[in-house]
Order: C-alpha cells, then structure tokens, then sequence
C-alpha cells in the first residue's frame, strides 16, 4: 500500500491487487461482540515513518500517535514484574543496582549498533557491496561479527535471569531463534527502549485505512478478492499479471508478499531456508478487566531457551513467552465497558518443508492450542468461560496465506549474512521491485512501509514518473 501510495502520487495509473476482500494483510482487524482486534502488529516502532510515508508524498499524515507508557511490563516465572519505560529512571528503579549498570550498558551498546546500522540496513535503499563494505570498514569491529546475540549479552553483564530473556526478545521482533540471531540484532532493542513505541489511536488498522483513504483519493484502482497466479515475463520484463479475474497489462509491478510466493509467480523454484518464526494467536473479549495487565505485557517462562528447541524441532513449545495486548485500556471503544480486548501471542514453527497429512497439522496445532491455554492458566492469566464472550484463532496455517509456510518475516536472520535481508529485484524481471516483510530493509509495519516507498522509488527511476510529489492540497478552511 505504501508502494501504490508513491507511485499514484508521483502520476502512474496504479491497480492494486489484494486477493482477501479486505486489505491489510497481516495488520488486519477483526471486530465481534463489541470487541474490536487488531488481529497482527500493535507494538509500533519508528513511528515517524508513518508519519513520512504520508508526508514525503505531499499529504498530511491523518492519524494520532499516543506514546506508550510503559512501553511494556515483564513478568517473571518468579512472580517479579517489571515496568520498562522509555525513560531511565523509571526503568532503573525496578532493577538491582547491578541489573541497573547491566541495563545501561547493553542500552547504550544497542544505541551504537542502531545509530551505526540505520543509515544502511533501514533507511537507505537495499546496500550493494561497496555499502557493505564501508559499514563494515567503520563499524564491522563494533557490531562483534563473529559473536552470536547470547554471547554479546554475556559480554556486557546482561546475562541475569532477569535481563537475558528480556533483551534476546527483540530477536524475535524480525523472526529470530535469539540464540542464533547475530550480535548486531541487539540494535532492534534501540528501536523500541530507546527511540519508543506508539499507538494509533483507532488502532493498527487505523493505518491500512488511512492508505485506503488516501490511494482512493487518487485514484488507485483497488481490486479486492482477486488473487494474483502468475506474472509473464517477456524480454526480461514483467508484462501481464495473470489473476482469478483476468490478465493486466502492465509497466511495471511492486509485489508485496513473502519473496518465495512471487517466485512461485515467475515460474521459479523456491529456495528453502530456514523459517523465521510464525505465530500463535488468540483473541479473546473478556467480560471483565484484569488489571495486572499493562497495554502490553510479556509473561516469560520458566525456560526460555526451551521455547525455542521446540520451535527449531518444528513444534509448538509447551511452555512458550505470552505476549498479551490490551488496546481497550486506551481506545476504550474496542471492548464493551468493563470488557477486555486480550490478544495473546506466543512463537510458533513455521509450517514443514514438505506438504503434510493435513491430519497431523490439525494435531500439531492443537497441541500448541492446548499448550497455551494452559501456560495462560498456570501463569494465572486465565480466565473462566463464563468470562469469555468470544474469541478466534490464528495459527501458523493462518499465516500460509500471507507467508511461505506460515513463516512471519522471510527467512530467518540466523548468523551475520543470514541477517541480511534479500534485495527488491529478482532476476530477468526487470520492471519487478519486491516490497515487504521478507525483503530489504525486513518486517514490521515501519520496515514494510519503508520497502514500499523504496520500491516505489526504484521503480517512478524507470517508468519516468515525476520524481517530486505534488504540493500538500490547501488546509481545509476553519468554520466560525
Ligand atoms: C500476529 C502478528 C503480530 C505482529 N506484530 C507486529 C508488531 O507488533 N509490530 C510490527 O511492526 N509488526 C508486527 N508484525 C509484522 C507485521 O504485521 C508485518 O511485517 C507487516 O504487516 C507487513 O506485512 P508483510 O509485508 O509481511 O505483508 P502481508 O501483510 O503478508 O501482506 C501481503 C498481502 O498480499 C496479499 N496476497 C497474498 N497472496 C496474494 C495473491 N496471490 N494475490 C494478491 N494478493 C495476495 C495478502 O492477502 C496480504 O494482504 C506482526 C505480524 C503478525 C502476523
């Protein structure tokens, strides 16, 4: 959407194609009972690239951004909780002295990684080799290359019960086993301890409306229920895209979906990596309000480690990380009053390489069911049924629709390369630019957004289009 926004701003004819009836993807909603989910992302990081992605086109960025306070609390198989905080203080006064030096070491090492890595691995277009190796020359010695993220933890004293699971989480933030994650990963703490988290008001999904808006405003043309099948090239380029409801001609195309279904698309053999993570998800709308909860609230297990040998052996862990979301307790329209809207998440493995008796991935899955109804119960975060108004599902079979084997952010970035993320061309298609969560600069809504403007950009280069956006239209008069 963020690809379409540009290039309809910079002057092409854009037609978007979304095979489900109702855009947005993974950041959809889903609304029942009086209880409205957003039914993917509600940690927002970077959120002025929200705001630029309306702003660099000439439009003013309609939605509302609220700070997170705290930006989430920690509880503890130890019955500890934690409230982390954008700013220091509030966050050192929950810490042992020793814990509160840890902290700040591994905040400020994350700080360097992130300030030295932005400029290439996010803002900038996808690095070539001389990128590569610049930021090598200057900071290569810096991001530890040869060290895993463990391993840089334990370097800088953060590797207490309390601080260890805490900062290898945000490996799993671009879909790594945070024991094989890179040490440069550390950099995904700054982005959320240092620069902070935002809610929309209205939602994540207020976003996926605010560009719906928008693209109708100029014109786009959004086909919904219509899935692309194929995209036949000719000449080295891309020149019709065949879909469930016919074939368009085009000049040039942005595919946004996981890499390996577009090579699906070309015809090409799909290259098997490892998966990241995929997810385990359970919405439900409560009667009542647990008030332990904060907006976002991480309750980790006995064993983190644990978790992720079940992931890496292709089950469900039986006693995984819950991350549990309450948008109601600030947009108070999404749960009845006194409601609860709980959106619970754990890790979850990605689908197997091969096609399976559906039988056995029905079993699989309720197994991960069952695992975590029960961590919720045994951590205490249950609830009775009398106090369930409704709820759904959505598990890794859910997410095969959006990614290859269900998988959330591409392939897993596992060791320094692994934590590349591919560029947006694919050979012999030369009018084709790849957006999205498995491409450069990786997943997450900020991240997407930004592959999307990147695409754009590769692309209005060769279609000719007007590199400046149109003036912001006039501000509308104020009455009275
Ligand atoms: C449960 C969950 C929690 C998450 N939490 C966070 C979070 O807290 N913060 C954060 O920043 N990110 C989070 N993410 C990741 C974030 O949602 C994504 O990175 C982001 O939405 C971008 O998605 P994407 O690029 O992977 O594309 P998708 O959302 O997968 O979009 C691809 C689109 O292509 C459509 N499509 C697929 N095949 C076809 C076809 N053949 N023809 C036409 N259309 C097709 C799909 O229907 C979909 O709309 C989360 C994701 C999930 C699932």
């Amino acid at each position: 959407m963020a690809a379409a926004l540009a290039l309809a701003a910079a002057g092409a004819r854009v037609t978007l194609v979304e095979r489900e009836r109702r855009l947005g993807g993974k950041a959809d909603e889903w609304r029942d009972a009086g209880f409205r989910f957003d039914t993917g992302p509600s940690v927002l990081t970077l959120s002025e690239v929200v705001r630029t992605t309306f702003e660099r086109v000439g439009l003013t960025c309609p939605l509302a951004f609220r700070p997170a306070a705290p930006l989430c609390r920690y509880v503890y198989p130890d019955g500890r909780v934690w409230d982390v905080y954008r700013e220091l203080e509030p966050t050192l006064a929950g810490l042992e002295p020793q814990e509160a030096d840890a902290y700040r070491r591994a905040l400020a090492k994350a700080r360097t990684l992130y300030e030295a890595a932005a400029p290439v691995f996010v803002h900038g277009p996808a690095p070539g080799l001389l990128r590569l190796a610049a930021y090598g020359l200057r900071h290569g010695l810096a991001a530890a290359p040869g060290r895993s993220l463990p391993d840089l933890l334990r370097a800088l004293g953060a590797d207490g019960p309390l601080l260890l699971p805490f900062f290898m989480r945000f490996a799993t933030y671009v879909g790594a086993d945070p024991r094989r994650a890179p040490a440069v990963l550390h950099n995904v703490a700054w982005a959320e301890l240092g620069l902070g988290v935002h809610h929309l008001e209205g939602g994540t999904y207020a976003l996926v409306r605010a560009l719906a808006d928008a693209l109708e405003a100029l014109g786009a043309d959004l086909r919904l229920g219509e899935a692309v099948e194929r995209l036949v090239t000719r000449a080295g380029t891309v020149r019709e895209v065949h879909t469930t409801r016919g074939v368009l001609a085009c000049d040039a195309v942005v595919a946004a979906v996981d890499r390996e279904l577009v090579s699906g698309w070309l015809g090409r053999r799909r290259r098997e990596r490892t998966a990241s993570l995929s997810g385990l998800v359970l919405l439900a709308g409560l009667r009542a309000r647990d008030q332990r909860l904060a907006r976002h609230t991480i309750v980790f297990p006995e064993d983190y480690g644990a978790e992720f040998d079940a992931i890496a052996g292709g089950e469900h862990p039986l006693d995984p990380t819950l991350y549990l979301h309450v948008s109601a307790l600030d947009d108070v329209g999404d749960a009845p009053p006194g409601g609860e809207n709980r959106f619970v998440m754990a890790n979850a493995p990605a689908l197997p390489i091969e096609p399976e008796a559906s039988l056995q991935g029905e079993a699989r899955a309720e197994r991960g069911r069952a695992a975590l109804l029960a961590s919720l119960e045994r951590r205490g975060f249950g609830w009775s049924e009398e106090a369930l108004v409704t709820s759904r599902w959505l598990d890794p079979t859910t997410f095969a629709a959006y990614g290859h084997r269900g998988r959330l952010y591409g392939h897993a970035p596992h060791g320094l390369l692994g934590a590349l993320r591919p560029g947006p061309r694919l050979r012999l298609a030369a009018n084709l630019a790849l957006a999205g969560g498995s491409v450069h600069p990786g997943g997450g809504i900020p991240l997407a957004l930004l592959s999307g403007t990147q695409a754009a950009a590769l692309l209005a280069r060769r279609l000719g289009l007007r590199r400046s956006w149109p003036a912001p239209p006039p501000a509308a008069p104020t009455r009275g």
